[in-house]
């Protein structure tokens, strides 16, 4: 163990996260947002491109996602202040947060109830778009509705389409990918719930499952894809097409708040809490907040403390070349979507200049505000989102109180959870709940 012994030595707070403490990381190294942006690998311009072929693509997922047409194709969440959860906690830690808590529900997104249906949609769009218009079978200013029909679908089973994931990610390649017509495999590491294995195979999807953690999906996943020109590989740990479809979150979230009148700028700071397992999806989603507010935004990840592979990669800027296995912990988590022990190490290297800090939760923290949001606001998300829900009041404690501060907790999943599960997860946050009450 003289390695960690090493790193707890330059970096103390390591310590921490060795002996599995919930800890508030803050990133010394943070820049100003414009400095950071001009020598960042991406672009606003990337991000615009992004927001750009989402809209070419808005008349296809109306027509072919029912349950987006009301948002005209958009695949957009809603946000709302939770001043009953705000009160819930207030109680739980016995302090008044100042600032106000409001949540944006990517937990309900359409298509795939989770944040993924940003990111993984958009990878898998593109791909879409470069093999149509590369074929003649549809022109740059074509309706593309049109990509809806049995001669696309025919197209495109000609290809493939594979990834590996934890969960989620596959569910929403997987769906999308499947009613566009592609052969999709979706490699699934150990922490993959039945159901969503399931659901993908019900839609025709061909899915893999491995016993061991999801670097060893993505690594077969990467090899099958290898061998095969037509198949397209969705790289989690390094793509930037995933990156740039999450970044279009903030111009997106600019829109909403200034339709719904909350103001950020420098007296009105804005605090993002991003639950974090490999890192491309809150990376994305804080490039493009930066974009968008510059430094009236502040952005952290959120991880479960067995499971700080972010954290531990950016405290010691060693990235994707440590594994929270390194410190002695064991990577298991019930927050399925997070359960990730080596970070991207791109991802990490462009997002260190912009981020904030970072915050680790308990699992059994994680059960607490799952029973508690769940009494105060009835609503039911699974246990990755809420790792983020702790971030205020750890921040205030830390930067001090700002009555003018909005904190944003970016709920990322749980929308298709079916019922059963969902039962058997709030009756386990119920009794861990009334078992710390009695201590
Ligand atoms: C995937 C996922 C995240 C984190 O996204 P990464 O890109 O893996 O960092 C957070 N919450 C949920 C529910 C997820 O499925």
């Amino acid at each position: 163990m003289t390695t960690h012994a090493h790193l707890i030595e330059k970096f103390p707070i390591i310590e921490s996260l060795v002996n599995k403490q919930e800890v508030l990381w803050i990133n010394g190294e943070r820049m100003p947002a414009e400095v950071a942006l001009s020598s960042a690998l991406l672009t606003a311009a990337d991000v615009e491109d992004a927001e750009a072929r989402l809209q070419r693509f808005a008349p296809y997922f109306a027509r072919a996602f029912p349950e987006t047409r009301e948002s005209n194709g958009f695949i957009e969440s809603e946000i709302a202040y939770i001043p009953k959860m705000q009160q819930a906690l207030n109680e739980y830690y016995q302090v008044e947060l100042q600032g106000q808590l409001a949540m944006k529900f990517d937990s309900h997104l359409p298509i795939s109830g989770s944040i993924k249906a940003r990111g993984g949609i958009y990878e898998v769009i593109k791909h879409t778009e470069t093999l149509a218009l590369n074929s003649g079978l549809l022109q740059p200013d074509e309706n593309y509705e049109k990509l809806d029909s049995e001669e696309f679908r025919n197209f495109f089973s000609n290809y493939t389409i594979a990834v590996g994931s934890t969960g989620n990610l596959g569910l929403s390649i997987g769906i999308i990918s499947a009613k566009l017509g592609f052969h999709v495999t979706v490699h699934m590491s150990a922490d993959a719930k039945q159901w969503k294995k399931e659901l993908l195979r019900e839609k025709g999807v061909e899915v893999i499952e491995y016993a061991s953690d999801y670097s060893l999906a993505v690594e077969r996943g990467r090899e099958q894809a290898a061998g095969d020109p037509n198949c397209h590989f969705i790289d989690d740990e390094n793509s930037t097409d995933l990156f740039l479809g999450y970044a279009v979150a903030g111009v997106r979230l600019k829109a909403q708040l200034q339709e719904q009148g909350i103001i950020v700028d420098g007296e009105h700071p804005l605090h993002v809490y991003l639950p974090c397992g490999v890192g491309g999806g809150p990376g994305g989603v804080a490039f493009g907040l930066k974009l968008a507010f510059g430094d009236a935004v502040h952005c952290y990840f959120a991880e479960p403390t067995s499971s700080p592979c972010m954290t531990l990669g950016l405290i010691t800027d060693l990235h994707d070349q440590i594994a929270v296995e390194d410190i002695g912990l064991d990577n298991r988590t019930e927050a399925d979507g997070l359960a990730v022990g080596r970070a991207s190490g791109f991802v990490g290297k462009v997002m260190k200049p912009f981020m904030s800090g970072c915050l680790t939760v308990s699992d059994e923290t994680l059960f607490h505000m799952m029973h508690m949001f769940h009494e105060a606001e009835g609503i039911f998300l699974e246990p990755s989102a809420f790792a983020g829900m702790p971030g205020a009041y750890q921040v205030e404690e830390v930067h001090g109180k700002h009555s003018q501060a909005t904190h944003l907790v970016w709920a990322t999943g749980g929308g298709m959870v079916p019922e059963p599960m969902r039962e058997e997860y709030l009756q386990k946050a119920a009794s861990l709940y009334s078992d710390w009450r009695k201590k």
